[in-house]
């Protein structure tokens, strides 16, 4: 039959006519359920991520994610069987705006770590990725070298929900990944809003990334991040803005002095650096490990991370 919208009455429009469904192109595909995923069962969900099996690692991570009640049970309790095995890690959360440099420095970070023999998981919380379709880690060649290199785990930030959801899902997350050995998480958020104080909430190590010659340097900035961090890292320290970094990190000195002193004791530090050019990385990573001796010996490591745990369980019991 014809469209109704050829009549007459339509002038201008001219609908053609459909065709039927073409037939399957690839006759193997008809039968691809046959070749899905083996579904796990939680034992082997376990046994596999403790024996480091990064496939099955990602998989344990896909049913985290997932918002399908039977994936959920699974995921709770392959979550409980490795707490017990979690915990061995030093988390860094790293946040700034878009172009600030995350994904550079992270690569660069990361490349120093391997380095030092150690395993780097990175995760993101961006409860925008619904809309922006994962505007962070969205695409690994973001990290050239880091996507490509053994001990390494990169995930981008799980896309369903609420901020909220999206952060227990990444806090889960984390627990699968130090079961599975990996003894540097890097948490990845972009500093524009409350998704920071996630991230700060669920890491040992908090740290912003700034950028120096955009005038007034810390217009932008809120003043909440800038006091929620342990260090303040100056990045694109190289050729003829190396004036400009240093004077922007005097400046974010100055500024930090107007703050109270934290509740771990610890006066964050402000260092300049550069992720692209690979200037100044060790010294970003010293600083970290100063402060996880200086919070271990005050006590204030333990401290945190026994008030962290509550808070995540307040938060899932809500
Ligand atoms: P993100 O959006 O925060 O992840 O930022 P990207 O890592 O994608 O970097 C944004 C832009 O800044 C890219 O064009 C990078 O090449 C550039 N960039 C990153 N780090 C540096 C650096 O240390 N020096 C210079 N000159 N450029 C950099």
């Amino acid at each position: 039959m014809d469209h109704i919208e050829n009549d007459d009455n339509f002038k201008g429009l001219q609908v053609n006519k459909g065709i039927s469904e073409q037939p399957i192109v690839n006759p193997y595909l008809k039968d691809f359920k046959k070749f899905k995923r083996k579904q796990y069962s939680v034992s082997e969900y376990v046994e596999g991520i403790l024996n480091k099996n990064i496939s099955i690692l990602s998989q344990a991570v896909t049913l985290v994610e997932s918002s399908k009640p039977e994936h959920q049970s699974i995921a709770q309790e392959v979550i409980e069987k490795c707490l017990p095995y979690s915990g061995n890690s030093i988390r860094v959360g790293i946040t700034g705006v878009p172009g600030a440099g995350k994904s550079t420095s992270i690569d660069a970070f990361g490349m120093h770590l391997l380095k030092q023999k150690h395993k780097i998981a990175v995760l993101a919380i961006d409860p925008s990725s619904e809309i922006s379709k994962g505007s962070i880690l969205g695409d690994k060649t973001r990290m050239e070298r880091l996507s490509i290199a053994p001990n390494t785990f990169i995930r981008p930030s799980p896309s369903a929900g609420s901020l909220g959801g999206v952060a227990r899902k990444t806090r889960e997350t984390v627990v699968l990944c130090e079961a599975a050995g990996f003894d540097r998480i890097i948490i990845e958020t972009v500093g524009v809003g409350q998704s920071e104080t996630a991230v700060h909430s669920m890491v040992d190590f908090f740290m912003l990334i700034q950028l120096a010659g955009t005038g007034d340097e810390l217009q932008g900035i809120k003043r909440g991040i800038m006091e929620m961090a342990d260090g303040i890292i100056i990045n694109k320290a190289d050729g003829n803005n190396i004036e400009n970094a240093k004077l922007a990190q005097s400046h974010f000195k100055n500024a930090l002095h107007l703050f109270p002193l934290a509740e771990s004791g610890w006066a964050p530090q402000v260092l300049t650096y550069s992720g692209y050019y690979d200037i100044g990385i060790p010294d970003v990573w010293s600083m970290i490990d100063a402060y996880i001796d200086f919070v271990n010996n005050n006590g204030y490591f333990l401290h945190k991370r026994n008030e962290q745990s509550k808070y995540w369980m307040y938060e899932t019991i809500n």
